[in-house]
């Protein structure tokens, strides 16, 4: 190993090809990425650079190998290359990549979700996230006639304007801009409340009579870590909103088919008005939906008045890769998936209990992360009081290790039904020196 000659990071590294592709990148790209947490600036290090991917490994430019626990931010639930998969982007691209018409594979995709989802009536396709829960918001605010969204502080929605917007928690406040460039009006339609504070929702409802379209939230947290709703809270959420006539969006882009055939639908069985779709129904590709109740739903164009559209929706490769995946996605997928994440989860419990370290294990069915905490984390500002300086440590060891976690202690950790015997054991095999790691690592 030899020290990184351009990143200035204090950690050791040993990826000159990925090291002389960021210096590429830096040059052409803002910080040398496409999307920011892909730069490790939370962990420090140089980003790998991936060039493949086969099950439950990934390949940097370097040619090591890792055991991937990101699974791309949640979509590759069939590991890495599924042959089905392959085979189904390989056909579609052999008839060709984009009409702009209509295709009979997004009416299958569409067809394959409603039926999984029982309030999703009707979906629309999209290319991102992003552009599902944005769509969502409009759709909601034209159906209600009305200008206020409520969403939670570490919450992530996608990088829409209004919902990036996360000031203030403890009390219903106008959100100021989190980002220049999100002006005041984007920002100032936004009450940012507190996760699983039913008190703070019934306030904002009783402070703004007949003016809140909507209250928007994760299905089940996973980006400040896996931080699920307490029993009850979604269901007052959704009575919350039906009294006080708004709409209740559950945003299933991360949780969607990830954390049951149903998504977290299928778990905790609460009925949103609308949701939201994104990573697992694309197969890995730009593939993205929101739907629900049709009689909102028939309130977008062209059935009516709020306009929604995209040049590449519907995608054919795009929505033959989601189609292949999520008929592959069976109970004894889940059942796979499941049994892997326990098995992961209780060995990284295991290593961290046997160094000392004080840490919390957290999940959503087999999303789970790890705080650095011996406090249980109900929202936002508990996660950050977690010791991420312990993490980075642990991250650091792991990934010289040849195991890819995420590179953020406020982010969900992936498994696929690829992860097999020999995966887990190379994970198994990390964690004691990570978890020494973390132990000895001091706060900078
Ligand atoms: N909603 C949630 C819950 C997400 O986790 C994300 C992305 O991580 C998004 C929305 C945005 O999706 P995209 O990155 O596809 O725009």
């Amino acid at each position: 190993m030899s020290e990184a000659p351009s990143s200035g990071t204090p950690y050791p590294y040993d990826a000159p090809a990925s090291q002389a592709l960021f210096d590429r990148a830096a040059a052409v790209t803002p910080g040398g990425v496409n999307s920011p947490v892909r730069a490790f600036r939370a962990v420090g290090g140089t980003p790998r650079f991936m060039v493949s991917g086969t099950g439950p490994y990934l390949t940097d430019a370097d040619g090591r190998q890792y055991v991937d626990l990101v699974c791309s931010w949640g979509p590759m639930i069939l590991g890495h290359s599924h042959p089905a998969v392959i085979a189904a982007v390989q056909d579609a691209v052999s008839r060709g990549t984009s009409f702009g018409t209509p295709g009979e594979g997004e009416v299958a995709l569409a067809e394959e979700m409603v039926d999984r989802i029982e309030p999703l009536e009707q979906v629309r396709l999209v290319s991102s996230g992003t552009e599902a829960t944005m769509s969502a918001i409009r759709l909601a605010r034209g159906f209600t006639q009305r200008t206020k969204v409520i969403k939670f502080a570490g919450c992530y929605h996608g990088h829409v304007d209004a919902l990036l917007a996360a000031a203030g928690s403890g009390v219903a406040t106008f959100a100021l801009p989190d980002t220049p460039g999100v002006t005041g009006a984007q920002a100032g339609d936004t009450i940012v409340l507190p996760y699983n504070d039913l008190e703070s929702v019934h306030e904002a409802f009783h402070r703004h009579p007949g003016e809140i379209a909507c209250v928007i939230t994760e299905a089940s947290p996973g980006n400040m870590g896996v931080v699920p709703p307490l029993p009850g809270f979604n269901d007052g959420l959704k009575d919350a909103c039906r009294k006080n006539g708004a709409l209740y969006i559950s945003d299933e882009v991360m949780t969607g088919f990830r954390t049951s055939r149903a998504g977290w639908y299928g778990v905790d069985g609460v009925a949103p008005d609308l949701m939201t779709f994104g990573k697992v129904m694309g197969g890995g590709f730009p593939a993205a939906a929101f739907g629900g109740r049709a009689d909102v739903m028939a309130h977008l164009a062209p059935a009516g008045p709020v306009y929604q559209a995209g040049t590449l929706s519907g995608n054919p490769v795009a929505t033959a890769a989601g189609l292949a995946q999520l008929r592959l996605l069976d109970e004894a997928a889940y059942d796979t998936v499941n049994a892997v994440s326990a098995q992961i989860q209780s060995l990284v419990t295991e290593a961290l209990g046997k160094e000392g370290v004080a840490h919390r294990l957290q999940t959503a069915s087999n999303m789970f992360s790890v705080f650095f905490t011996d406090r249980e984390v109900r929202n936002y500002e508990d996660a950050k009081r977690q010791e991420s300086f312990r993490f980075t440590a642990f991250f650091h060891s792991m990934l010289a290790q040849g195991v890819y976690l995420p590179p953020s202690s406020f982010e969900s950790w992936f498994v696929s039904t690829a992860h097999d015997e020999q995966a887990v054991q190379r994970i198994a095999d990390a964690l004691p020196a990570a978890a020494r790691a973390a132990a000895e690592a001091t706060a900078a």
